[in-house]
């Protein structure tokens, strides 16, 4: 696809007029669509928004540079408070780390020094797979990590973990990810309230919502709303890593009850943020066209592989976020490797869901060269 091309179909996107039409010219029509090479391999193995940060939050770094030599204070303290007023919580509600990895580092730490102050054990219940710094982070400090496996349909196993938190003699830390990370399912609230609503000084819920704004199914809702009504045992975790595209700039947050967040900021690192991270997180927040174009590329690219996978008949987890999670019927190694050669960077295998790969949706015309890319692997026989 040439340029003019392409750029026709992102305004397409921006007018959210074009599945049909762009499937069928950039998909069907496979000899305009221009496949990656050595020098354009395509990145569809981290879950960054591929467009990039929003032309606000570049704009408010460039401005912020002269100042830069001072430290972040201004720009931290504006920023907690701006994430504060987005959810109607104060500034006291607001923890800033440098990613939301920092602030689930802290919320280990924390919850590990409680455990150790009241002289109790202290375990992780996680779900097997999803994102692991909660076990990382948890590994050298000597936590218990308890593993559970996905249901068959890649859902968590909720009765199993609250059972495993239930019998343990000690403080269970509780990871959830949601969407999870691989799979990019969520877990629908009313199947999670039950439990999480529970407070108990006993367990404590990590509930990391890294993508939960790609997220459109009405059956998620936020556990922020859990903290809004007074939760005790709860840290819910966000980035701007993801669809704000500022990944490398870290900044992320963890929104809970005031004296929980005394407690984990007593554990993050000071002046954890950045001036340029903070300014851009700012700017990205109010630039609402920048969300809803993203929402609506994000969409078609999906789209886009979904009808190929389908095509194809290769499975796929029904996704919520900004990567897809499917089947590709023989050794994901060789598959990956394969995709490699072909200059296109897949995500991995995350064993024990053994035979699928995680893959990053990128932009619409990404996703177009992925896809043809695709089907020759399928001709051959590899899919
Ligand atoms: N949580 C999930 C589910 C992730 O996938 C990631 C990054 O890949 C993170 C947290 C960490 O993001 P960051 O530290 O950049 O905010």
């Amino acid at each position: 696809m040439d340029r003019r091309s392409f750029l026709k179909s992102t305004s397409l996107v921006a007018s959210g007029l074009a599945l049909n039409s762009f499937i069928k010219q950039s998909v069907a029509n496979t000899s305009t669509v221009q496949l990656p090479d050595a020098k354009h391999p395509l990145l569809l193995n981290f879950n960054e928004n591929s467009l990039g940060m929003s032309e606000k939050a570049k704009q408010a770094i460039i401005a912020a540079l002269p100042n830069s030599f001072r430290y972040p204070d201004d720009a931290r303290a504006q920023l907690v408070t701006n994430i504060g007023s987005l959810y109607s919580l104060s500034d006291k509600h607001v923890s800033v780390g440098n990613g939301s990895s920092e602030t689930i580092q802290a919320t280990v730490a924390m919850l590990v020094n409680k455990a150790r102050k009241r002289g109790v054990k202290i375990q992780l219940v996680t779900p097997d797979p999803t994102f692991n710094y909660a076990e990382l982070y948890s590994l050298p400090l000597g936590v218990q990590i308890t593993k559970v496996p996905l249901k068959a349909d890649l859902s968590f196993d909720l009765v199993k973990m609250e059972q495993i938190a239930n019998d343990f003699d000690g403080l269970s830390m509780i990871y959830l990810c949601n969407p999870n990370n691989p799979t990019a399912m969520i877990t629908p609230h009313s199947q999670l309230d039950s439990w999480m609503s529970k407070v108990t000084d006993d367990q404590f819920f990590i509930v990391d919502e890294a993508y939960a704004e790609f997220v459109e199914d009405p059956n998620f809702i936020s556990a922020i709303e859990l903290v809004k009504k007074g939760q005790k045992n709860l840290i819910v975790t966000r980035t701007f890593s993801k669809i704000f595209a500022l990944a490398g700039l870290r900044v992320g947050y963890g929104i809970a009850i005031p004296e929980v967040i005394a407690a984990v900021d007593e554990f993050l690192s000071i002046d954890n943020t950045n001036t340029a991270g903070a300014v851009a997180a700012l700017a990205s927040l109010n630039d609402k066209p920048f969300i809803t174009h993203s929402l609506k590329s994000n969409n078609l690219s999906r789209k886009i592989v979904e009808t190929a996978l389908n095509e194809i008949g290769l499975e796929y987890a029904p996704s919520q976020a900004n990567f897809i999670f499917h089947k590709v019927n023989g050794d994901v190694k060789t598959y990956k490797q394969r995709m490699a050669d072909a200059n296109v960077m897949v995500g991995r295998e995350f064993p024990p869901a053994v035979g699928w790969n995680r893959l990053t949706l990128g932009t619409p015309e990404e996703m177009a060269q992925f896809v043809i890319v695709l089907k020759q692997f399928h001709q051959k026989g590899w899919v």
